[in-house]
């Protein structure tokens, strides 16, 4: 399986601040000023040796994962990284972004020959959402392969009725968005997840609900013997209780754990009923579990690159402290980047 993170923060999108670029700057610069930089090998080296946070933006755009299998395409999420994901798989569309948009901001309706000029040929995609809170959907109205008639869009959540409803919610008055949902051209169909779970050409899926306000549920996805499980936007109330347990089964020896991680300990100590994870407890069910791969999600919109990076490093340090050695990979989702699972 490949996995890219097109969205990887929680809340709401969080574009970066006008200043990061200079504080950045000023900082690589004092560190160049104390540095021998004589040709282009040194000058690579500090490159390399230069904090993480000062060359990766993690990214302000709200959930959306892409996992590819052969030619199966899942998509994790309908956030504002949905908008991006959406543009490369529409890269050879005859309309570009900008005049469809001109078209929806003009309230013009997209003649059905229009609505074919904006694509090449249909492609069907399946979605897995996690529950319906706001930043898990807002990406769908800018989601342009949707307005292409060729295009089948499978839809999965906790009801079939309680996604149609948000969907459509957040499009259904031109007070709301211009295009109404039913109008967007492509064929969506709105599907509760089965029970007993859900195959994908060469991927299987089960879901488990997981403690957050109004719910949410994590997936888990399978493919040649190698697993991931998505899970974000949940708290327990203890890492002993019950619930955790079931969660500990669930993601047991996960190739890839993507988790929500959106406090620092010392956050959550002041935030829980909120409904998101701790790294530090993330963390711990995750050693319990066995997972090979930990991935931080679901950054708080309050956190700097400073921040997270300061905080990943917590997280590794942690994490040898209570097993003694550093046997899992521990990484933060960083908008555009790819994994191989
Ligand atoms: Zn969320
Ligand atoms: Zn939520």
């Amino acid at each position: 399986m490949k996995v890219k993170f097109w969205g990887v923060r929680g809340s709401i999108p969080t574009p970066a601040h006008s200043t990061d670029s200079v504080w950045k700057l000023e900082k690589i610069i004092n560190s160049a000023l104390k540095a021998r930089l004589e040709d282009n090998k040194s000058i690579r080296k500090f490159i390399d040796e230069l904090p993480p946070y000062l060359l990766h933006p993690v990214g302000g755009n709200t959930p959306c994962v892409e996992v590819r299998h052969g030619d199966d395409l899942i998509v994790l999420d309908a956030g504002s990284g949905l908008r991006p994901l959406g543009l490369e798989l529409n890269k050879d569309a005859v309309f570009s972004e900008s005049e469809l948009y001109l078209a929806i901001e003009a309230g013009h309706k997209l003649t059905q020959y229009e609505r074919r000029e904006i694509d090449y040929d249909g492609i069907h995609l399946n979605f897995l959402i996690s529950h319906t809170h706001w930043d898990h959907l807002q990406g769908f109205p800018f989601f342009t392969p949707a307005y292409n008639p060729d295009t089948t869009i499978a839809i999965y959540g906790r009801s079939d009725e309680e996604l149609a409803k948000a969907f459509e919610i957040q499009q259904m008055a031109p007070s709301m968005f211009p295009i109404a949902l039913g109008d967007m051209g492509s064929k969506i169909s709105f599907n509760t997840f089965p029970a007993e779970g859900l195959t994908i050409g060469g991927l299987t899926i089960q879901a488990m609900p997981v403690p957050h306000p109004g719910g949410s549920l994590a997936f888990r996805i399978t493919a040649e013997g190698r697993s991931m499980v998505y899970a974000t936007d949940y708290e327990f109330s203890s890492i002993d209780s019950d619930e955790a347990g079931d969660f500990v089964n669930f993601i047991k020896n996960a190739d890839l754990l993507i988790s929500d991680t959106q406090y620092t300990y010392l956050e959550g100590a002041a935030r829980e009923g909120w409904g998101h994870s701790t790294s530090f407890g993330a963390m711990d069910l995750a050693m319990r579990a066995g997972v090979a791969a930990f991935y931080m999600f679901h950054h708080d919109p309050t956190h700097d690159d400073a921040k997270l990076f300061a905080n990943l490093e917590k997280t590794r340090a942690y994490h040898t402290m209570m097993s003694g050695r550093a046997q899992m990979a521990i990484e933060l989702a960083i908008e555009g980047m790819t994994l191989e699972v």
